[in-house]
């Protein structure tokens, strides 16, 4: 990395990049495959700019590093498939624990259990206790189930709070209540990707839009 201004200098068609200790800065958004926008934004750049310094950097690790390249390369290419992997697997689990009837009891683990109510409350047969299956998930303190699914996938997209408050109809406050329940469930479900996806994509956004870029 430290060796990027020296192989720049060293080759006549990169002249124009200066300074060239900007790309030290920018190489590891480079090696973690961030986006043109993103880098404009972080290095003050027109996106051309951005994107110029961008493939420079990847070019000279395709010569240099050529596995390190690889590695940029598989990044880009297998983070997709693994989010929308976990992303189909986290709303699936969702939405089979919002319709099931068939429940072991939270207490004594009997499976001889009944759905009652529309607010998915259990009643035991063995040990006559009622439990919610969503208090475990903290998820018995959030309203309009209805509406949680179609909020997982605002979040996918990285949409802020105000979308969600304009699309789903829910106040600020309650979308950043959700918000962050959620991104807790996933990590407790074991789909940290996807939590980290969701916020990464999140952070895009906030600050693309916080300088007008989109
Ligand atoms: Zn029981």
């Amino acid at each position: 990395m430290q060796q990027l201004p020296n192989f720049v200098a060293a080759n006549p068609l990169y002249q124009r990049l200066k300074p060239t200790s900007l790309l030290i800065d920018i190489a590891p958004y480079t090696l973690t495959a961030q986006p043109h926008s993103f880098i404009a934004v972080r290095f003050n750049l027109s996106p051309r700019a951005a994107r110029r310094r961008d493939n420079v950097i990847r070019q000279l690790l395709e010569q240099h590093e050529p596995d390190l390249y690889q590695a940029v390369l598989d990044l880009e290419q297998t983070t997709p498939n693994q989010v929308s992997q976990q992303a189909q697997a986290f709303k699936s689990w969702l939405k089979d624990l919002l319709s099931t009837s068939v429940m072991p009891c939270d207490y004594c683990q009997s499976p001889l259990t009944v759905r009652i109510g529309h607010r998915l409350n259990f009643r035991c047969r063995s040990c006559r206790r009622t439990f919610n299956p969503l208090k475990k998930y903290q998820l018995n303190h959030l309203s309009h189930c209805e509406l949680w699914l179609p909020f997982v996938d605002l979040l996918l997209q990285g949409e802020t709070l105000k979308t969600a408050n304009q699309q789903l109809g829910i106040s600020p406050n309650t979308a950043a209540k959700w918000q962050s329940c959620f991104l807790w469930i996933m990590e407790k479900q074991g789909f940290s990707i996807l939590a980290n996806y969701c916020r990464v994509k999140r952070r895009q956004r906030y600050r693309v839009g916080n300088h007008n870029f989109v």
